[in-house]
C-alpha cells in the first residue's frame, strides 16, 4: 500500500495545475485514480502496476523524467510508465499511429494500463465531453482507441471486454446524437 499511496501523493502534487479537457474541468488526478481503480476492479492487485497506473501520464504531461521515477519508485514502475509514454517531440498524428504499432510490443502490464486509460478516456468523452471537441473528433478518438486496444492482445480478456462494452455504448450515444 505504501508504494501506491506515495505514487498518489506524488501524482497529485505534480498534476496539481492540470485539469481534464472535459467541460467539468475535473482535476487531472481523478483520471489517474480512475485508471488504477479500473485495473483493481478487474482483479489486478499488483501494487507496482497500480502505482505505475497512477503515474502513467507523468512523463508525457508534466515533464517528470524516467530517472526521477526510477529513483523514487523503482525500475519496474518507471519502466511501465516509460512504456506507455508517447514521444512528445513527435507530431500528434505520428504519436497516434505509433501507439497502434507499438501496442503489441508492450509488456502485459503496460498493455493493461493502456486499456484502462482508454476506458477512462471514453468515459470522460461521454460523461464530460471536451468543450472544444467536434462530434467528428469524438468519433475519431473512439475509433482510434478501439484500434489501440485491439492491438493490446496480452491484456486481460475481462479488461478488453469492458473496453468493448464502453466503446459500443459510447458509440451508440454518439451516433444517436450526430449534430451539435
Ligand atoms: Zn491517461
Amino acid at each position: 500500500m505504501t508504494l501506491l499511496l506515495q505514487a498518489l501523493h506524488f501524482a497529485a502534487q505534480r498534476h496539481r495545475d492540470h485539469r481534464r479537457k472535459g467541460h467539468d474541468g475535473a482535476p487531472y488526478v481523478n483520471h489517474l485514480i480512475e485508471v488504477a481503480r479500473i485495473l483493481a476492479d478487474h482483479g489486478i492487485d499488483d501494487e507496482v502496476l497500480l502505482a505505475a497506473a497512477v503515474l502513467h501520464d507523468s512523463i508525457e504531461d508534466v515533464g517528470v523524467t524516467h530517472k526521477e521515477l526510477a529513483a523514487r519508485f523503482g525500475a519496474a514502475v518507471a519502466g511501465y510508465v516509460l512504456e506507455v509514454s508517447d514521444d512528445m517531440d513527435l507530431p500528434a498524428v505520428d504519436r497516434k499511429a505509433g501507439q497502434i504499432q507499438r501496442a503489441p510490443t508492450l509488456s502485459t502490464g503496460a498493455q493493461q494500463i493502456k486499456v484502462a486509460d482508454k476506458i477512462s478516456n471514453l468515459h470522460g468523452i461521454i460523461n464530460s465531453p471536451p468543450t472544444r471537441w467536434s462530434h467528428a473528433r469524438k468519433i475519431g478518438y473512439f475509433r482510434w482507441a478501439h484500434e489501440v486496444v485491439s492491438a493490446c492482445s496480452a491484456a486481460a480478456p475481462a479488461l478488453r471486454a469492458t473496453f468493448d462494452s464502453v466503446y459500443r455504448n459510447g458509440m451508440f450515444l454518439l451516433e444517436s446524437a450526430p449534430t451539435e
